[in-house]
């Protein structure tokens, strides 16, 4: 039997020549038209570009130059430019968009022989936590399709759990890569701010976005990690470190290590069965060597007012440039240059982006900046300095990746403040600008699947991605079942 649901799998397979580049991808796309119906975790699907890259692939491996990622098969976020390749955001304004580049990232898997086999649903510009707010459909939890994937990377999330991709990219603004991998039963991970290339990442929030894969374990998300992060002269904002490797860094000891758990993440609201679930999980990190501390983050309860102003501010900034002038939908008939203003953007916009775009505006209008966008600014460092804090006592800290497991389709986009809620433990990491990891831990009754989150320092994801590693390695959490 081959393994072809892990990067590790596939690779194995197709460098004993097990199975070609080409069948492979056939039969990711046999999956997709048997599953995409009931799932909807794609905008675009790319076969044409797919089966070249396929056959490149095969060319490499026939002469013996074989990588960790040549011919794996990798869905991408559609808020990541792919040259010639429509990118939308999941948004109307941003229909016809072609991307006349392709962001670092994609630059950085296609040379290293990564198959793009499309590009994922979300929330319309990644703002929500349910993908429900994409203008195109809604995607459904591959475990259980009556529920939410989680968002706003929730078509890449998708994709991953239901095999209809290996590995995915997705973008983390608040929690958009942990919050999906934690309700689809797979690993998501948050790199520090400035690690990954943001360049060609549709902004919505620049202070907080980041790039990161969802896989279906550790040791895959590693190896993407290898490959996407280090430094890029096209972004101002990302760090300039020596590469490392993620890879060699997993199965050192960690015996000793020291975790640190939150006294305010475990707080009433959360589930029942997701406070257990993460507590087993602290017990079972305890048998792999670590040592488990109380620690105390003071200011957790600011922090989705601080977001909420934060990351709407910068939104309203970045979102300015959809205008229908330069590129993006424009009202075919408009009186004034206002009106076509207007109505582009009236036209263009789904309700939560503009709902976004207005909390920002107010935030940053005059007269109202230093009570809302400077108070927040303040708390963004008090929050910051708390982990600071934290980290001379602890190595890591260990939340719950959600306060509950996914919830029903429909179930609260009615309601943002309580979308909004779901963030709750994500965001604080986004603010700080640290790395963080959702791992699987468990299962509901239902068979829903629950994650717990590791907060590292900043730039301490090869210490970060052992733990993780070490702990996937401790337990046999079992995977959610998905229907073939
Ligand atoms: N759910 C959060 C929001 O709606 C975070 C989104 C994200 O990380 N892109 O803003």
């Amino acid at each position: 039997m081959i393994n072809t649901d892990t990067i590790h799998g596939v690779h194995q397979a197709l460098k004993k020549k097990e199975v070609s580049a080409r069948e492979l991808v056939a039969s990711i796309y046999e999956r997709i038209e048997r599953l995409e119906g009931d799932i909807g975790a794609y905008i675009t699907l790319t076969p044409d570009m797919a089966f070249a890259q396929a056959d490149a692939a095969d060319r490499a491996i026939s002469s013996g130059d074989i990588g960790p990622l040549t011919g794996i098969p990798i869905a991408i976020k559609d808020n990541i430019c792919t040259r010639g390749v429509r990118t939308t955001c999941a948004s109307h304004i941003l229909s016809d968009f072609l991307p006349p580049y392709d962001a670092t990232v994609v630059s950085l898997l296609t040379q290293a022989g990564a198959i793009c086999i499309g590009k994922t649903n979300m929330d319309e510009f990644a703002m929500g936590s349910s993908t429900e707010n994409s203008s195109y459909k809604i995607t459904r939890n591959p475990v259980n399709t009556a529920y939410v994937p989680g968002g706003s990377s929730g078509g890449s999330a998708a994709s991953v759990s239901a095999g209809m991709a290996v590995a995915a990219l997705g973008s983390d603004t608040g929690g958009s890569i942990r919050q999906p991998a934690s309700y689809c039963g797979i690993v998501g991970l948050k790199p520090t701010y400035g690690r990954v290339s943001r360049y060609g990442l549709v902004a919505f929030a620049s202070s907080l976005d980041q790039i990161g894969p969802l896989c279906k374990n550790v040791t895959d998300t590693a190896t993407m990690m290898d490959i996407i992060s280090g430094h890029d002269t096209r972004d101002a904002t990302c760090a300039k470190r020596p590469p490392e490797s993620y890879t060699s860094g997993l199965g050192a000891s960690i015996n000793g290590v020291r975790v640190g758990i939150p006294k305010e993440y475990f707080i009433e609201g959360i589930e029942g069965e997701v406070s257990a679930a993460v507590n087993g999980a602290i017990q079972d990190i305890k048998k792999t060597g670590c040592v488990v501390k109380e620690v105390s983050l003071p200011h957790t309860p600011y922090t989705i007012s601080t977001y909420y102003v934060l990351a709407t501010a910068e939104a309203s900034s970045n979102l300015a440039r959809y205008d229908g002038v330069r590129y993006g939908y424009r009202v075919p008939l408009a009186n004034s240059l206002l009106e076509m203003y207007t109505k582009s953007r009236m036209i263009g916009f789904g309700p939560e982006v503009k709902r976004r775009i207005m909390l920002g505006t107010y935030v940053l209008s005059s007269g109202y900046y230093d009570a809302y966008y400077k108070k927040a600014q303040q708390m963004r460092t008090l929050i910051t300095q708390d982990f600071m804090d934290v980290f001379k006592q602890v190595d890591v800290v260990l939340t719950p990746t959600a306060p509950t497991t996914a919830f029903k389709i429909g179930e609260k986009s009615d309601n943002p403040l309580q979308m909004y809620l779901s963030d709750i433990f994500t965001i604080s990491v986004n603010l700080a600008g640290l790395p963080a990891i959702s791992i699987p831990c468990g299962m509901s009754k239902e068979g829903l699947p629950i994650g717990f989150q590791l907060i590292g320092r900043p730039f301490d994801e090869t210490h970060l991605l052992n733990i993780a590693y070490q702990y996937e390695k401790k337990t046999t959490v079992c995977s959610p079942t998905i229907k073939n």
